[in-house]
């Protein structure tokens, strides 16, 4: 899936932003990460019962790994991942690997709403493990565009399907 390339201020993204403030926040104070990967976890879980909603399916919950760029780039070789791609599933494991670090230079709406886009995705392939990469993009779009309350422009979709089709 392609990244966003823009990310209009809807409801869901700006109470996204906020949770994730509030989260850096208590980090910072506390000195720790618990408070990031929870909001992690909710997110996931929200983006999972839109999958169930929308597409009738109840996803596994996958194993999260954060990565960092070179780490994230051993591992798509080593399983297969979608080149350029932020995210993807290895299904033997059950583990969605993120390359975290690219994710990270998003701007704040960037970072969240790339984050829903990427769980919607592999949520969807952990949920369909024997669909074509074509066939889950065509699913994430609906999802995508239901949970952060946008509305996806052709050329986006259009880009997105033609490096799925090149991907399979
Ligand atoms: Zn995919």
């Amino acid at each position: 899936m392609q990244n966003l390339p823009e990310i209009p201020e809807t409801p869901k993204i700006l109470e996204l932003r906020k949770r994730f403030s509030e989260a850096k926040k208590k980090d910072l104070r506390e000195g720790k990460n618990d408070n990031f990967f929870a909001f992690l976890d909710t997110v996931q879980v929200e983006c999972s019962r839109k999958v169930a909603e929308i597409c009738s399916v109840q996803p596994p919950t996958p194993q999260l790994r954060l990565c960092l760029d070179a780490e994230f780039q051993e591992f798509q070789k080593l399983f297969g991942g979608m080149k350029d791609s932020l995210a993807f599933i290895d299904h033997r494991t059950h583990t969605v690997y993120f390359n975290f670090e690219r994710q990270a230079q998003f701007s704040t709406s960037g970072f969240v709403s790339n984050l829903a886009v990427s769980f919607i995705e592999e949520l969807l392939h952990s949920a369909f493990p024997q669909k074509e990469e074509v066939e889950i993009v065509v699913k994430a779009f609906d999802v995508i565009e239901d949970y952060l309350g946008i509305k996806l422009d052709d050329a986006y979709k259009k880009q997105s399907l033609a490096r799925a089709r090149e991907s399979q």
